[in-house]
């Protein structure tokens, strides 16, 4: 471990295997996982059908780069365009990339500079991404950041009514807030943002990095809502773990995007696509959408109930299988203690539980979290 930046806090927890909810240590301890690589895999872990569309493409070829037309490409891009009321893919490999494409593009089409984001929001660590994050942790020591970002409060249509005029290029929002709380955005706010956009001519930009591909019970979490942005941005659940972003756009914003305007060696990589590909054609289904929906709608429902007793214990919220458990104490102890009760889940904030099981995870196994982390939280669980 020296031989690497320490970047990540890391947890004393080194995997072995892994399939479905279900990740070994290698200690042979087994863990429920809710934290799905981050959002990542949603169909578990080595579903059979990635598996084996991955295995099929490494037999054919690996990586030819960009300057080849990808019927692959094709139809992932058509699967997710005709999934969502947009109309051109680019294909990079994180989100960062995919939000980095999103605000380049926003500022080449409309030619103005100034974007919107929101405080406790976060899109990403690169220059750009981390300028539209609205967390002064994650910027300290980098500055000066790149400009003209604005930080407005989440959900709160006053102060975009006040700061909303024709020099906004974008505004970038997250449907469901990730990193900065599990926080849902209203949907009176979220149709604010879109009504201004279009009244400023500024693009209306949702970074579904970790609310896309089905978290939400829909196949993009701005469904919900009837919205209809200019941009979404994907990655995360795309590729179940081999790593694909995506910035989807409307047809308007070709024109800003041609020939040698952006571009990125490994994005849209046939080995990630392959595993696009077999991801989508099971979770944009509407049976498996919505099996998601009544999970979630379970998951939080035990668990309002099983915490309904604990003090510390303010909010169960979320949206389908983004859920956070909010508490009125610091929660990194308590991760920790989950984790040896044979739980993995992720903090959201300094405050916040945040539970992301893959979305094929089974009654029993939302069953047995809901009652490893009612009994770690009265401090009495024994295995
Ligand atoms: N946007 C959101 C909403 C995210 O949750 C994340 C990662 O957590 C990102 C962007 C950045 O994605 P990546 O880590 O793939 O660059």
């Amino acid at each position: 471990m020296d031989a690497l930046f320490p970047t990540y806090a890391r947890w004393d927890l080194t995997v072995e295997s892994a399939e479905g909810a279900v990740i070994v240590d290698n200690t042979g301890k087994k863990y429920v996982d809710f934290v799905s690589g981050i959002a990542v895999c949603n169909l578990g872990h080595r579903h059979p059908a990635v598996t084996s569309a991955v295995e099929d493409q490494l037999k054919k070829y690996w990586h030819v780069s960009n300057l080849f037309k990808s019927d692959l490409q094709q139809e992932v891009a058509e699967k997710l365009v005709s999934y969502s009321d947009l109309d051109a893919v680019f294909f990079c490999n994180s989100g960062a990339e995919a939000n980095e494409a999103a605000l380049k593009l926003a500022r080449k089409h409309t030619q103005k500079s100034k974007i919107i984001t929101f405080k406790q929001s976060f899109h990403g660590r690169t220059f750009a991404t981390m300028a539209a994050t609205g967390q002064e942790k994650i910027h300290s020591g980098y500055g000066p950041l790149l400009q003209e970002f604005v930080y407005l409060p989440y959900n709160n249509c006053d102060a975009l009514e006040r700061e909303m005029d024709d020099t906004v290029a974008a505004v970038m929002v997250e449907v469901v807030q990730g990193e900065g709380g599990v926080v849902p955005g209203t949907e009176k706010f979220l149709k604010k943002i879109e009504e201004l956009c279009s009244q400023h001519g500024a693009l209306f930009i949702i970074d579904e990095v970790q609310t896309g591909i089905g978290r939400t019970g829909k196949a993009f979490a701005y469904q919900q809502f009837n919205l209809s942005p200019d941009i979404i941005t994907l990655a995360k659940g795309l590729g179940s773990g081999l790593p694909v972003g995506a910035m989807l756009g409307k047809e308007k914003l070709k024109e800003s995007f041609g020939p040698g305007s952006h571009g990125s060696t490994f994005g849209g990589n046939p080995i990630s696509l392959a595993a696009a590909k077999a991801t989508l054609s099971i979770i944009f289904e509407d049976e498996f959408l919505a099996e998601v929906e009544k999970k979630g709608e379970y998951l939080q429902a035990e668990l309002t109930k099983a915490l309904a007793e604990q003090d510390v214990v303010t909010e169960v919220r979320g949206s389908g299988l983004i859920l956070g458990i909010v508490c009125k104490e610091e929660v990194a102890a308590t991760i920790t203690a989950l984790r040896e009760n044979g739980l993995l889940t992720l903090p959201a904030g300094t405050h916040v539980i945040r539970l992301l099981p893959p979305l094929t995870v089974t009654y029993e196994e939302i069953d047995e979290a809901v009652n490893i982390i009612k009994e770690t939280l009265v401090g009495t669980y024994v295995k």
